[in-house]
């Protein structure tokens, strides 16, 4: 099975405050939706690569902009259709984007010079409260460098953040990062969201 180096934000400082009131959701595998016991960090707007929030509603509008390929354009929107179609979301996929104002689109994905290694990233452009965000933007990297083109996993992978699922580490309890039972947020290539993934996504929205 291939291994992916994903960077999709930095890990804040170990010993992070925890967020009062952060939902418990005990059905799941483990609890990977932001804020969890082991990553809750303010929604902010961030940089590149910086932190991720929920999405602020069930409507998840996305545009895929012109920097990326026909291929890669395919790849997202399978991703989203095929993965988080099914979920308690309401994908729809847009034919421009809205980049300001009170109900922008939810992902802008886009093609980005990265650091090499890295596959994608995600951050959060217009946080709205202390969880939730507006607008979340998706970078994929320009520079293959030997990963390849981006695969329907990674869009899947790189979608989930802007969702708030967190990698295994982040998650309560913690798992690893090549805990396939997190689906495509695992490192390693994983075409589908899983049971964990999907229950925790319609806990929140
Ligand atoms: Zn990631």
């Amino acid at each position: 099975m291939a291994i992916k180096r994903r960077t999709a934000f930095v890990v804040g400082v170990a010993g992070t405050a925890l967020v009062a009131g952060t939902a418990v959701v005990q059905a799941a595998y483990t609890d990977n939706m932001y804020p969890t016991n082991n990553y809750s960090p303010t929604c902010r707007d961030g940089g590149q690569g910086d932190t991720f929030c929920q999405t602020d509603n069930k409507t998840l509008t996305v545009y895929r902009e012109g920097s990326l390929t026909s291929a890669e354009k395919s790849a997202i929107s399978r991703a989203v259709k095929d993965y988080y179609g099914p979920t308690d979301l309401a994908v729809k996929i847009e034919s421009r984007g809205v980049y300001a104002g009170g109900s922008e689109t939810d992902i802008i994905y886009k093609a980005k010079t990265l650091a090499r290694g890295k596959i994608g990233i995600a951050w959060c452009d217009d946080a709205v409260s202390s969880r939730k965000c507006d607008q979340h933007h998706i970078a994929f990297n320009k520079n293959n460098d030997g990963i390849g083109p981006i695969n329907k996993s990674d869009a899947c992978h790189e979608t989930g953040h802007a969702v708030g699922l967190t990698h295994g580490p982040e998650a309560s309890p913690a798992k690893g990062l090549y805990d396939d039972r997190l689906g495509c947020m695992s490192y390693n290539d994983v075409y589908g969201l899983g049971a964990n993934n999907k229950e925790n996504i319609n806990a929140t929205y």
